[in-house]
């Protein structure tokens, strides 16, 4: 690989202020007109002098020239996004799907050796068997908590390792800066899916990763109502290669989407600290009943990758797993469909609570679904904790007497 982390320019230095205030202010304030950046809708942009407009390829990274490659809302969204990261910068995609999708597709080539973490997102997966083994990449799923057995899995045509933590469904913690630290022994790319703890929390860029990766669909927008992916690197010519890569594919994130997720940033912070408090004020109440078998969170002192999330985290958001029952898997019609106050939905990251049925996938092999109980996957939205706490407990004690009849 030809990259090197002496060729990385420092981090993006931070104005005297806390990350809180820039999250609320942006990278570039506003000092007058409205308070935020209209959109700019655009497929076409003109230019007055035809010299210029024959250079325009040469502002291809950074300015607006076909609506294709960005706007001024999606430069303005990534701008905020990299210094958020403390990366270099950030290209903004049409989902967190596509930002999974195009990072690896542009760290990896016919011939090259990629290993994925075992608890990755179902999507990444099947992007992983679908495509990438279609077009010669050569995918190995490898055990992210066997630290050890790392090394030996590297190969010389080893090209990236693609991270996740904590796991999807699962939420086992991976230790990332010494997987990240192996890989980089041997000029292995880095990328991690980092949409659960969001940039706030995590900084993957600061741990020896490469590529951080965003579903902003989730807490960046935080209000269910737009899909987008943020890629941030720090490395300047794996910025370009991502950017180019999106572009071929013609992937695009529309001005409206990207001005709503710059406006959802806006309240992260305030949002987040939420999420996090109603999580741990349910957990508390779900550890005293006697059918919830486990809670997967990390945030919590007995969480078996509790000390890494301490050592390296900020703090948690609002998604966890709960392991029940197993006798409440057949009456989970009792458990959810009477549901008040949390819905049931995919997705998260939104003000809203959720609960569903989890369903890691079942190809997984090293790091699978808990097989002795039923594995229930829960969103802490922003409702006053007590109404939630009352509604899980009715949704139990609803399933407890189904499951006893
Ligand atoms: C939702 C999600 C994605 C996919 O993002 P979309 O914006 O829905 O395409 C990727 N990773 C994780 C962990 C997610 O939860």
């Amino acid at each position: 690989m030809s990259h090197s982390p002496e060729s990385w320019p420092a981090p993006v230095e931070g104005p005297p202020k806390r990350r809180e205030t820039l999250l609320v202010q942006g990278v570039e304030p506003r000092v007058d007109g409205p308070v935020n950046l209209a959109v700019q809708r655009a497929s076409t942009i003109l230019y007055s002098d035809v010299l210029e407009y024959e250079r325009r390829h040469e502002g291809f990274y950074d300015r607006v020239i076909y609506g294709l490659y960005g706007t001024e809302n999606a430069f303005a969204l990534a701008a905020d996004v990299a210094h958020l990261e403390n990366g270099y910068r950030t290209v903004i995609t049409a989902s967190g799907t596509a930002a999974i999708a195009l990072s690896l597709v542009a760290c990896a080539k016919s011939g090259d050796h990629v290993l994925v973490a075992d608890c990755v997102y179902g999507a990444t997966r099947r992007f992983c068997d679908d495509m990438l083994s279609r077009f010669g990449v050569e995918v190995e799923y490898f055990d992210p908590l066997a630290l050890d057995q790392l090394e030996s899995r590297i190969r010389p045509t080893t090209a990236a390792m693609f991270l996740e933590s904590p796991g999807s469904q699962t939420f086992e913690m991976s230790d990332v800066p010494a997987l990240a630290a192996v890989a980089r022994r041997h000029g292995v790319r880095t990328l991690i899916d980092n949409t659960w703890a969001t940039p706030l929390f995590f900084r993957p860029l600061e741990h020896g990763v490469d590529v951080s990766i965003q579903s902003a669909t989730k807490y960046f927008c935080g209000h269910s109502d737009v899909m987008l992916g943020a890629i941030t690197v720090r490395d300047p010519t794996l910025h370009e290669r991502i950017k180019d890569t999106v572009g071929r594919f013609g992937d695009h994130a529309s001005a409206d989407d990207c001005y709503l997720v710059q406006r959802g940033l806006r309240t992260l912070d305030v949002r987040l600290r939420r999420h996090q408090a109603n999580a741990l004020a349910l957990i508390e109440r779900l550890a005293s009943r006697s059918d919830v078998l486990r809670v997967l969170y990390p945030a919590l002192q007995s969480d078996p990758g509790h000390g890494i999330w301490r050592r390296d985290y900020g703090g948690a958001s609002g998604l966890f797993g709960v392991v029940l029952r197993p006798e409440y898997f057949a009456v989970r019609k009792a458990l959810f469909d009477g549901l008040q106050v949390f819905k049931i939905g995919s997705s998260w990251g939104g003000y809203e609570s959720l609960m569903v049925p989890a369903a890691p996938a079942p190809v997984r092999r090293f790091r699978p679904a808990p097989t002795d109980g039923f594995l229930v996957r829960i969103h802490a939205g922003l409702e006053h904790v007590d109404d939630l706490a009352a509604d899980l407990d009715a949704a139990l004690d609803r399933a407890a007497r189904a499951a006893s009849t």
